[in-house]
């Protein structure tokens, strides 16, 4: 999703986790408060398999009180008020206090997601950078003057949509946060977060950091507990005006139905199943990095994973050949040790309904060219990891090369032609993300414009910055995060007309 330079010289010892049970409870009107009914869950290390805590259980009288703070302090204008130069400067120091707490961050999303700690660095540095963008957007939620004939003066404000209720993964915990919660501020709404139940650590951590940067009670809360419970209460609760949700396509089709009986303003970022070209003019070696890159970091757990890569001919012995030993070569292991690029994936039934989807593909004739299994080493063997995976001999109607897999899995085919990649890169339920490699600068414009995706790279493997709109075409839902298009997602627009004339309008003459 992202990409950021880390430094691998840093020493492991850096990076050690001081194991300490956490006992997460529920943000409710800015207090740490735990579920009515006093229940709990567990939280646990993925890449050891050990319980690193518990979390409050909520319940749907839980999600109630969390609603009625975010109603009450929406009604009463606490945030929406408060003057724009103060929230822009509470916005900023939740970003800089998350900027000074980075290392801690990065290491709490790593126990928690099993993912390497170079990635989680990576997505903790977005998060801030997410914060600063919309700290100063927040002055810029603008309306227009729109031109009328006659003595009229007409125009149009944005005003936040009310209490937003914003429903999160469990691949990017700390940087969904960021995308869902930096934008509904900045535009002025109040907030009901409910992060994925196997990773609520920093989700609770940035929500303390928001208390203490100073955003008032109420603005923001933060229940954890089952989606099918918590999630579906939130849905369809009359308090909550919109909702904003990442994850699985087939959990936003249910949730678009469940939110449809009180008309919610919904947002989807939903799967994907991403192509990556390579075309035989590239430059080879940066397309070789770019495509392990696209489809291994986070260990494949991204919505847009490049996770159908597609090799014009001409290259394609040279390209696979080494495609498939410098995959062989990655690293897996411990994702606290800074030299790992593969980490744990986030529990052992994921990993099942990864390798499931391998085993499916040699079913269907597929052939695994490396990985394909979890990994040998006895020392591994605690937590969910799996090989980094290549299956050749695919062809685009299998089921490994449609539906999403999640997991450190790539499916490789050859082309001939232009037209033919593009027709195959678009056959496909889904579009967010799509990548090219190429030196040809008309091409590179030419496909941009054909292929059905929400973002295209060229020649970069990252998809993803502050500032850049972020969303999907087709089944991979609807929605722009990440820019400045999110505000009109995060408001109403209001039209107001005024009659200038030196008398009122007299419609019926009388
Ligand atoms: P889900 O889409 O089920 O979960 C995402 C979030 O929605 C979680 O907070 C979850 O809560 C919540 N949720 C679940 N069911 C409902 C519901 N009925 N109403 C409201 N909220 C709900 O994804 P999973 O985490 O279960 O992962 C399943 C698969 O989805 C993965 O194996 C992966 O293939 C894919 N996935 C895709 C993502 C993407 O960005 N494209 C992101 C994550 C997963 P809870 O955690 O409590 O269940």
């Amino acid at each position: 999703m992202l990409g950021r330079a880390t430094d691998s010289s840093e020493k492991r010892s850096q990076v050690a986790v001081e194991t300490q049970l956490k006992e997460l409870k529920l943000l409710i009107n800015g207090e740490q408060v735990p579920a009515e009914s006093g229940e709990t869950f567990e939280i646990r290390n993925p890449a050891t398999g050990e319980t690193i805590g518990t979390a409050a259980r909520a319940g749907t009288s839980d999600v109630d009180r969390a609603v009625e703070a975010a109603r009450a302090a929406f009604d009463s204008g606490v945030w929406q008020r408060t003057p724009i130069s103060k929230r822009t400067r509470i916005l900023m120091k939740v970003a800089n206090t998350m900027r000074s707490r980075a290392d801690e961050l990065a290491r709490l999303e790593t126990e928690n997601t099993g993912k390497a700690i170079v990635n989680t660095r990576a997505e903790v540095m977005q998060a801030v950078e997410d914060f600063e963008f919309y700290a100063g957007a927040t002055g810029k939620v603008m309306g227009q003057t729109v031109p009328l004939s006659g003595q009229f003066l007409h125009y149009t404000v944005r005003e936040p949509v009310g209490v937003c209720a914003q429903i999160i993964p469990w691949n990017y915990p700390i940087m969904m946060t960021a995308w869902k919660l930096a934008p509904a501020l900045a535009a002025g709404n109040t907030v009901v977060l409910k992060p994925a139940s196997a990773t609520p650590v920093t989700a609770m951590v940035v929500g303390e950091i928001l208390q203490e940067a100073g955003v008032p009670p109420g603005v923001v809360n933060v229940v954890t507990g089952p989606g099918e419970e918590v999630g579906t209460h939130l849905v369809t609760h009359p308090g909550v005006d919109k909702v904003a949700f990442t994850g699985e396509t087939e959990t936003g089709r249910k949730l678009m139905a469940a939110a449809s009986g009180t008309l919610k303003r919904l947002m989807l970022e939903l799967g994907g199943k991403s192509p990556n070209v390579v075309f035989e003019d590239a430059d080879i070696e940066a397309a070789l990095m770019g495509s392990l890159f696209g489809i291994y970091y986070s260990a494949g757990q991204s919505c847009e994973a490049r996770s159908r890569l597609f090799v014009h001919r001409n290259v394609y012995d040279e390209f696979v050949g080494q495609f498939v030993s410098r995959s062989a070569a990655f690293k897996v292991g411990d994702p606290m040790d800074p030299s790992t690029q593969i980490g744990s994936l986030i529990s052992p039934q994921h990993r099942e309904k990864v390798h499931g989807y391998v085993e499916a593909g040699k079913a269907e004739g597929a052939e695994v060219a490396t990985g394909g299994k979890a990994p040998d080493d006895p020392s591994l063997q605690h937590g969910a990891y799996y090989e980094p995976t290549v299956l050749v001999n695919v062809n685009n109607r299998m089921r490994v090369a449609q539906e999403e897999i999640f997991g450190p899995v790539v499916t490789v085919i050859p082309f001939s032609e232009e037209k033919e990649v593009v027709k195959m890169a678009n056959d496909v339920q889904y579009g967010l993300a799509a990548t090219m490699w190429t030196c040809d600068v008309g091409r590179a414009h030419r496909v941009a414009g054909q292929i059905r995706s929400g973002v295209v790279t060229v020649n970069t493997p990252f998809t993803a910055f502050p500032g850049l709109s972020f969303g999907g075409y087709k089944q991979s839902g609807f929605g722009r995060e990440l820019s400045m298009e999110t505000l009109d997602q995060y408001t109403e627009l209001k039209s107001v007309l005024v009659y200038t004339g030196a008398k009122p309008v007299r419609p019926l003459g009388v």
